[in-house]
């Protein structure tokens, strides 16, 4: 891996801070990984987006008059977390009529904006949101996760963002990003993957012949590989692609010919060349061209096309201006800015403190803070305390040693993350021990589960995170660590992730490997054999079920955009769950 980075771990950190000091007229920070504008907004609805990193200029270089009023970053290609969602909905929305939050369509991103939603809600604040499904390479039907939401998610910050701007209430501004999502259509191709940092390794790679059509924008494969070819011909099935799904003929349309990091614009000129002629010919009129690297993949050689059908109220509002670091156009109106100007000479620079979830929505459950922790050793460790304590360090030993390998399980079905997620998360853990043994057995579990949803992001962390959680909630109920309690935790843990993340067993996912789990430790509660023997029939039956999803076709989570081609393939979740029953059965059993 050859990048102009310094360490891989302050990737994130830097280009926020690059971004923020580049364009300090526009942009701050409310915490590392939230940027707000320089100049609020009062008195008006407040848009919000953001999703893992790695899109730059998206989302952050869309902060600002006329579009965003905040963005919160994940780790690269890695939804953020809820808490720090909460966190960006907390820096904007004193003094806005209500947030509109923009998702673009991933099963982590959609759960986690969704949650943090609700902790606004509960707080208090008018927080509604839109989901961006745009890339009709991906089939959408209800039996899957839907369309991903890829570049045509611009146009949405652009023209929800200047209804916003305008005035507009919390339902017009919702309207009006609807229509956008109802009018866009997106499709990508890519000639050569991208390296996430942290991962060293591309998601996926292309013989010098090949060139794969309707990638996405995580460095995932796309939906199928094809034979080198000039292209011209490549636009011509992005468009026909398009154009079945959503008739323009007649009418006038933004294209937005998108570059995904690695290439340059000659070759993005080359493209709107011929998108331009097709759409001649179709009898679809170009009302205005954007062309650009508007939201990439880290260096992807990739492009892709974008349409926005229009009317009369969206190319009033892609036209109205705009003030940001990648998008500026015509003189943003003075009474937007107007009071603006003091309010950010008065507004103290926001802290992560002030950010915190504690700060935004005190009653977030979900979002515990060091600070927060009963001090160490305040409760009278039990052994069960104890064992969970040895138990938690054995289980993130386990996911540091096969981080890599869960990472390879990720990188042909979804984005190469899954082993660095797990690890990122288990290593918090481990570094808040001295504070969880001050904690009941319950009490310890439950802290673990928001230490998991805060750290590990993606999808991975709301659903483990639940899993933790629920375990500890049926602790509690019966009182002791026994085969009962742990059945009854996992069963309520399942029925969470389920309603969570909408997927059934057979949709190869971790629910495959935690339902065989399920099933053994309900045995083991009928047949009356001890914790250890329970658990050690759970890790076998767990790791039966994730080897068993490698003949399934994947429909949910990022898997299921391969459709087929996810067949042959561990699913990297199920995989990691049975690598944790292995390890508590392990503990356990005293080895
Ligand atoms: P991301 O998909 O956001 O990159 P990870 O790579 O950490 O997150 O986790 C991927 C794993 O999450 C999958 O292998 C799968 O087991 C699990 N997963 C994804 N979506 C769902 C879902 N809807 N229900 C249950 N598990 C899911
Ligand atoms: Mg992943």
């Amino acid at each position: 891996m050859k990048k102009f980075i310094n360490r891989p771990e302050d990737v994130e950190r830097e280009v926020v801070d690059g971004y923020v000091k580049s364009y300090p007229h526009i942009i701050r920070k409310a915490a590392d990984d939230i940027v707000v504008r320089a100049h609020p907004k009062h008195g008006r609805v407040a848009l919000v987006s953001g999703g893992g990193m790695g899109h730059e200029p998206a989302h952050l270089g869309y902060v600002g008059a006329g579009m965003l009023d905040a963005a919160v970053g994940g780790a690269i290609y890695t939804s953020p977390a809820q808490d720090r969602i909460i966190a960006g909905i907390g820096a904007v929305a004193p003094g806005t009529t209500g947030v509109l939050l923009v998702i673009k369509n991933y099963t982590g991103d959609v759960i986690n904006f969704k949650m943090a939603e609700q902790a606004a809600r509960d707080e208090g604040i008018a927080c509604d949101h839109v989901v961006v499904d745009d890339d009709v390479a991906v089939e959408g039907s209800s039996f899957t996760v839907g369309r991903r939401g890829v570049a045509g998610t611009v146009f949405v910050h652009k023209c929800a963002g200047a209804a916003a701007e305008a005035g507009a209430s919390l339902p017009e501004v919702k309207r009006v990003a609807e229509k956008v999502i109802a009018n866009v259509r997106t499709m990508g191709a890519a000639i050569e993957p991208c390296t996430v940092p942290a991962a060293g390794k591309p998601g996926f790679t292309l013989a010098d012949d090949e060139v794969e059509m309707g990638v996405g924008i995580h460095g995932e494969p796309g939906v199928r590989r094809e034979r080198m070819q000039p292209v011209d011909d490549m636009v011509d099935e992005i468009l026909d692609t398009i154009l079945a799904d959503l008739d323009c003929a007649g009418h006038d349309v933004a294209v937005l010919v998108n570059g995904a990091g690695g290439t340059p614009p000659y070759e993005l000129a080359i493209v709107s060349n011929h998108v331009h002629d097709v759409l001649a010919a179709r009898g679809v009129r170009v009302w205005h061209t954007y062309m650009g690297p508007y939201l990439t993949s880290l260096e992807m050689r990739g492009f892709s096309v974008t349409l926005l059908r229009l009317d009369d109220e969206l190319k009033g509002l892609l036209a109205a201006p705009a003030e940001t670091a990648a998008w500026t156009q015509g003189a943003v109106a003075v009474e937007s800015l107007a009071d603006d100007a003091t309010d950010a000479a008065t507004t103290p620079e926001a802290d992560d403190a002030d950010c915190s979830p504690a700060a935004a929505a005190p009653g977030a459950e979900t979002a515990p803070r060091a600070a927060d922790a009963e001090a160490p050793g305040a409760a009278p460790s039990s052994p069960d305390v104890a064992a969970a304590i040895k138990a938690i360090s054995a289980i993130a030993d386990a996911m540091d040693a096969h981080k890599d390998e869960l990472t390879e399980l990720d990188q042909p079905i979804g984005d190469s993350d899954h082993g660095i997620n797990m690890a990122r998360g288990f290593d918090a853990m481990r570094a808040q021990l001295p504070e969880l043994a001050g904690q009941d057995l319950p009490g310890l579990l439950k802290r673990a589960g928001s230490i998991i949803v805060s750290k590990v992001g993606g999808s991975s962390g709301p659903l483990y995170g639940t899993l933790f959680r629920k375990v500890g909630v049926a602790l509690k109920a019966e009182g002791s660590l026994t085969v009962r309690a742990l059945s009854a935790g996992l069963g309520k843990a399942f029925v969470a992730i389920e309603d969570l993340g909408g997927a059934k067993p057979g949709d190869k996912t971790m629910l495959d490997a935690i339902r065989p789990a399920l099933e053994a430790l309900e045995r083991g509660r009928v047949n009356e054999v001890s914790v250890a023997e329970a658990l050690a029939d759970a890790a076998s039956a767990a790791e039966e079920g994730a080897e068993a999803t490698v003949p399934l076709v994947a429909r949910k989570g990022r898997a299921s955009y391969l459709g087929e081609r996810s067949v042959g393939h561990k699913d990297p979740g199920a995989a990691s769950f049975a690598l944790l029953m292995r390890t508590l059965a392990t503990v356990a059993a005293g080895k």
